[in-house]
């Protein structure tokens, strides 16, 4: 049984994750990234022993996911977004002391493309790339079940790779890369620019609403839609140019509007991916639901240690 702790920039989730990928118990909390890093741990540290009794389980490992950057092989954390002062702080060495169990730690979005071609919509497939599409866009690569990693570790950065120069600013220093451009923010942030005063479904919109209001005909929102699934679909397709993965698997709050953005992705990438046997590319639907991030952190540990010999590393 294996412990997951997803770390997040709103909230902790913490559950016991059995062989193959069944949460047998979970609770969150918010991750108060104000109330500093030692505060955060004595709360995973609770959520990991209820849990844990919970599921009447023993640990033999604990795997996390965080929001990064982070350094999967020491597992400290770096100048994260969310929490600026927990930089150098390193969860896997204090539970692993707190705990006496082996630890492993990914970034968040790696963890969910390991879940998912372990136990999700990516299972027996070779060649898999793991996209979520939500506030930020993020993925990750796998290459006969073992992650994909740059020098020193380095994830790659998917979602900011450059669509289109003209595009808005972005914190990773170009304009216009694929997450500036599709990510849930730049659907609404695109709306909302554009509608006139008197449009009438201005009040509380979101990426999802927008979609809904899509679904309801109306005008503005179709085109925020049709727009979204321009940018989704020229991202893919470079994914496709790039790599012609087996599959491309997508999950992410956005993704659960998927049929709304599938045909035209999937008509970019007919009409642009021409020099590889893009039609030999599957498009799935991540499976692994809500719990995703959560299993993600799990099977980091299976992919760190069990398939390597056993769990007995430190
Ligand atoms: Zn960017």
């Amino acid at each position: 049984m294996i412990a997951a702790v997803d770390i997040g920039g709103t909230k902790i989730a913490v559950g016991m994750v059995d062989n193959s990928g069944r949460v047998l118990s979970r609770a969150e909390c918010p991750t108060h990234a104000d109330r500093g890093y030692r505060e955060a741990l004595g709360r995973i540290e609770d959520l990991v022993r209820a849990m844990a009794a919970v599921a009447g389980a023993e640990l033999s490992g604990i795997g996390i996911g965080s929001t990064g950057p982070i350094d999967p092989f020491t597992g400290e954390i770096g100048d994260v977004f969310f929490f600026r002062t927990w930089r150098g702080e390193n969860p896997a060495k204090d539970l692993a002391r707190i705990f006496r169990v082996s630890v492993a730690t990914e970034n968040d979005a790696d963890a969910a493309a390991l879940a998912e071609a372990a136990w999700g919509a990516g299972r027996n497939k070779k060649r898999l790339i793991y996209i979520t599409v939500g506030t930020g866009i993020g993925g990750g690569v796998i290459l006969d079940g073992r992650l994909y990693r740059g020098v020193d570790g380095a994830h790659p950065e998917i979602g900011h790779h450059v669509i289109d120069t003209s595009g808005p600013a972005c914190m990773c220093g170009f304009h216009g890369c694929w997450e500036s451009l599709a990510a849930g923010p730049a659907m609404l942030g695109w709306l909302k620019s554009t509608m006139p005063k008197d449009y009438p479904n201005a009040a509380n919109l979101t990426a999802k609403r927008i979609c809904e209001l899509a679904r309801g005909g109306d005008a503005l929102a179709r085109q925020a839609v049709e727009r979204e699934a321009h940018y989704l679909g020229l991202g893919m397709a470079n994914l496709v140019t790039l790599f012609t993965p087996d599959v491309i698997v997508l999950g992410g709050s956005v993704m659960k509007s998927a049929d709304l953005f599938l045909d035209k992705i999937r008509e970019t990438i007919r009409g642009s991916c021409r020099f590889v046997p893009h039609g030999k590319t599957e498009l799935a639907l991540a499976s692994l639901g809500e719990d995703a991030n959560l299993i993600g952190a799990a099977r980091v540990w299976h992919h760190r240690f069990a398939e390597q010999g056993g769990g007995q590393c430190a």
